[in-house]
C-alpha cells in the first residue's frame, strides 16, 4: 500500500514532560501524521466517506496534545497513533511528535519521536474445495494467505470432510468437500482482505458460475474484528457461519475460545454438529 495522507505540522500547546515547570508553564508540541490507506475508492467516488477526513483528525490531534499531560512524547505519539487507527480505513500510521522547546542543556535544532503502528484486526477465513486436487488447493491457499502483505496467520485448523451442500440440500452424489478454517490478524480493511482472497480463488482456477456450485477453492470471511456489516459486497459475520458444521467444527478446533457475535461460543455451537463432519487425523 503506497497511498498516503500526510498531515504535517499540527501544533498545539501542551503540558507534557517530566519536570514540574513543564507541567506549570507548558510549551508547544508539533505532530506529523502519515496515514497509509487505500485512496482508490475515494478517487472513484469523490466522497469524503470513502477516506479519512483530515480536518477532523487534525482536531483530534490538537485535543490530544492539549489534553491530559503525560511524561513522555512517546506516550503522546502512541495516543495520536491510536486515534488514527480508530479510523477503520487506516492500515498503518506513522506519527512524529516534535518538542522543539524541550529542556535540553545544549543548543539543538529539534527533537522528535517517531512511532510506526499497524492495525491488528483479528479475522477468521473459511476455506472449501470439492473439485480437483482438493487437499493441494487447500494447502496452497493457506500458504498464499500467509504470504499476503499485512496478514499474519494465527492458527490453522485440521482439514475436515463433509457432504456437498447445494441449494436443494445435501447431495451424496457430488464430490465431498474438504474444509478448513484459519484465524489471522491483518492490517487490511475487510474489503481489502476480501479482494486478496478473491484473487487467491482465481489463482486456484475458481470459476464463478452458480452459487454453491462445485469449486476448486472457496474463501469466505467468517468474521472480522467483531464487525457487523451487510451489503452486496460483504456481509459480516458470514451469514452461514452460525449454522454450518464445516465452518464451526474446524473453527472451534483452531480457536477453542472463539465467539461468534450474536450466537455465542463457537465450541458450544459446534458440539452438536461434530458427527456431521469427519476431522482428518482426528478422533
Ligand atoms: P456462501 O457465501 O453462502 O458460502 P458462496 O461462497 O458459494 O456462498 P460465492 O459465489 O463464493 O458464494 O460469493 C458470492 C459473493 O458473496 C462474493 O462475490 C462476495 O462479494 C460476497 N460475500 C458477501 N459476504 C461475504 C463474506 N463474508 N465472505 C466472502 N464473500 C462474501
Ligand atoms: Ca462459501
Ligand atoms: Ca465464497
Amino acid at each position: 500500500m503506497t497511498d498516503r495522507i500526510e498531515l504535517r505540522g499540527v501544533r498545539a500547546f501542551g503540558r507534557h514532560g517530566v519536570y514540574d515547570f513543564e507541567r506549570a508553564e507548558g510549551q508547544e508540541f508539533v505532530a506529523d501524521i502519515v496515514l497509509h490507506l487505500d485512496l482508490a475508492p475515494a478517487g472513484r467516488s469523490d466522497d469524503v466517506g470513502d477516506t479519512v477526513h483530515y480536518g477532523e483528525l487534525a482536531e483530534k490531534v490538537t485535543a490530544i496534545i492539549a489534553g491530559d499531560p503525560v511524561d513522555l512524547i512517546e506516550t503522546l505519539a502512541g495516543r495520536i497513533a491510536d486515534a488514527a487507527l480508530g479510523y477503520d480505513l487506516v492500515e498503518r500510521v506513522v506519527v512524529t511528535v516534535h518538542k522543539p522547546q524541550a529542556p535540553i542543556t545544549v543548543p539543538f535544532g529539534d527533537v522528535a519521536v517517531v512511532v510506526d503502528r499497524s492495525a491488528h484486526h483479528p479475522a477468521v477465513v473459511a476455506l472449501g474445495s470439492n473439485l480437483g486436487d482438493r487437499r493441494a488447493s487447500l494447502a496452497s491457499a493457506v500458504a498464499a494467505i500467509a504470504r499476503l502483505d499485512g496478514v499474519a496467520l494465527v492458527a490453522v485448523s485440521p482439514v475436515i470432510e463433509s457432504a456437498a451442500l447445494t441449494l436443494e440440500g445435501v447431495d451424496p452424489n457430488l464430490p465431498t468437500y474438504l474444509n478448513q478454517v484459519v484465524t489471522l490478524t491483518t492490517s487490511r480493511t475487510p474489503l481489502g482482505l476480501l479482494a486478496a482472497l478473491q484473487q487467491i480463488e482465481l489463482d486456484h482456477g475458481r470459476i464463478r458460475d452458480r452459487r454453491w456450485g462445485d469449486r476448486t477453492l472457496d474463501l469466505d470471511i467468517v468474521s472480522f474484528d467483531g464487525l457487523e456489516r451487510q451489503d452486496e459486497k460483504l456481509t459480516l459475520p458470514h451469514p452461514g457461519a452460525a449454522s454450518r458444521s464445516f465452518v464451526l467444527v474446524p473453527w472451534s478446533i483452531a480457536d477453542p475460545d472463539a465467539v461468534l457475535p450474536g450466537h455465542g461460543r463457537v465450541a458450544d455451537l459446534a458440539e452438536p454438529m461434530r458427527h456431521e463432519v469427519r476431522v482428518e487425523g482426528g478422533r
